[in-house]
């Protein structure tokens, strides 16, 4: 009797539990409980920093050596370089058509909500802006060959490390029985990294209470007012596309049921939520697409830490309204040829750049400089990036997952049946 109980409280629901509980003792925190040692020092910057930041870390952990080694076992077994570069192909266009359906909408929903127009500046307060390097799109192509692998595993650069492991991987194939140890090796640590990504997922309920906990008290809801209609226009932008666009890609493209893929692909969407990382999310996403989709690794493991670095759309339709935003609200005028620009610098600047916090200003100042806007815009909206960029986070990362049941559909590589079954596996 108890463990039945128990058992119908399955980690999914237990997260997205945890992101409800989460978000009001946030909320609650930051309106009633006033600052001072025991909030900031003991609550927020002790127990909940830690057990949130501990639980991010434990994901972080796990990315570089799952995503190298199910890479290495995936290109294996794919084995001819025909194959794998059909999977490429199909995925890179579908990566790059909905990065660029994404702004298009983005500047649509922007120049009719017009978010800028009529702006009261005064009422925002403008954050300090320090904005990073972004690499010209030369060097980022040449930056996917790494110099040294082994520097590029170590600090978790995904493109590098994605074509080595490719690498790897074809001449394991090639070499067949020659190289049975390392590929046998590759295998099991594989199996070791599946299992670890199972025990840290157990911990995820409360991890993302934490860092939702957290976040939300940071907060509070008083700076979103004035920026109220460009919030709108991110948020509704975001909604088209995941649920229209994605959603119709999947029903025309693999004849699966939408409604069962967003059904059990929501935990994954409320951890990118919580965290506002696709980096993290990578070992959780191929493993839920795996075993409770029956979506094949040797189709996942190369798409969805690529998608995680060069596909993101919800960041794209963050820049598409904030354009719009940015030019009402100086009084700039912009033609269809700088929204042109404005496409085509959006998706080209998501590529090589990893798929982190707050990533999209970055590269924003890149898309706001493409057309001339000024780059102290960004200043304006960088208060309330935060809830944006937990938002966008979970749609990039759907993005990656839709392309993945695409590609492996098309190749033969889903077990539908998975797919239906209403069981769903503990991850
Ligand atoms: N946080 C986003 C991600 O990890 C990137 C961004 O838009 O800032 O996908």
């Amino acid at each position: 009797m108890e463990a039945d109980k128990r058992k119908r409280f399955g980690l999914t629901t237990k997260i997205f539990i945890s992101l409800i509980l989460g978000s009001f003792t946030g909320i609650f925190l930051h309106y009633f409980i006033p600052g001072g040692y025991i909030k900031d020092t003991v609550i927020t910057g002790g127990i909940f920093y830690i057990f949130g930041n501990g639980f991010l870390r434990l994901m972080q952990m796990l990315v570089v050596p799952l995503v190298f080694c199910s890479l290495v076992c995936g290109s294996a077994a794919v084995g001819d370089t025909a194959t794998l570069g059909k999977v490429g192909v199909k995925t890179l266009l579908f990566y790059l058509v909905t990065t660029a359906v994404a702004i298009t909408v983005a500047v649509l929903v922007g120049n009719i909500i017009n978010p800028g127009t009529g702006l009261d500046t005064s009422g925002i307060e403008a954050a300090e802006i320090s904005i990073g390097q972004s690499v010209g799109l030369a060097d980022t192509i040449l930056n996917i060959i790494p110099k040294n692998p082994i520097a590029a595993l170590a600090s978790g650069d995904m493109l590098p490390t994605i074509l080595f492991a490719l690498i790897v991987g074809v001449i394991l194939a090639k070499l067949g029985s020659q190289t049975e140890t390392v590929a046998n090796f590759f295998g099991q640590f594989n199996d070791i990294m599946m299992e670890m990504t199972g025990m840290v997922m157990q911990v995820a309920p409360i991890g993302v209470f934490c860092l939702i906990a957290n976040t939300f008290s940071g907060i509070g809801f008083k700076a979103f007012f004035p920026l109220f209609k460009y919030m709108l226009g991110v948020l509704i932008t975001l909604i088209i596309h995941c649920f229209v666009v994605y959603t119709g890609f999947l029903k025309v493209l693999t004849g699966l049921s939408p409604f069962i893929f967003i059904k059990k692909f929501m935990p994954v969407m409320s951890f990118a939520f919580s965290t506002a990382t696709s980096n993290a999310t990578i070992p959780l996403s191929i493993e839920t697409l795996e075993r409770k989709m029956g979506i094949s690794r040797r189709i996942s493991s190369f798409t969805i830490p690529l998608g995680a670095t060069i596909n993101m759309d919800g960041t794209a339709i963050m820049q598409g309204v904030a354009v719009v935003f940015a030019a009402q609200a100086y009084g700039i005028d912009l033609g269809p040829a700088d929204y042109i620009t404005v496409i085509a610098t959006a998706t080209l600047a998501s590529i090589g750049t990893a798929g982190v916090p707050g990533v999209g200003l970055i590269t924003l100042s890149m898309v706001f400089a493409s057309v001339g806007l000024p780059v102290e815009a960004i200043a304006l909206i960088m208060g309330i990036d935060r809830i944006l960029d937990m938002t966008r986070t979970a749609v990039n990362i759907t993005g990656d997952a839709v392309c993945t049941a695409i590609v492996a559909s098309q190749n033969g590589d889903i077990d539908r049946e998975v797919f239906y079954s209403k069981s769903q596996p503990d991850i």
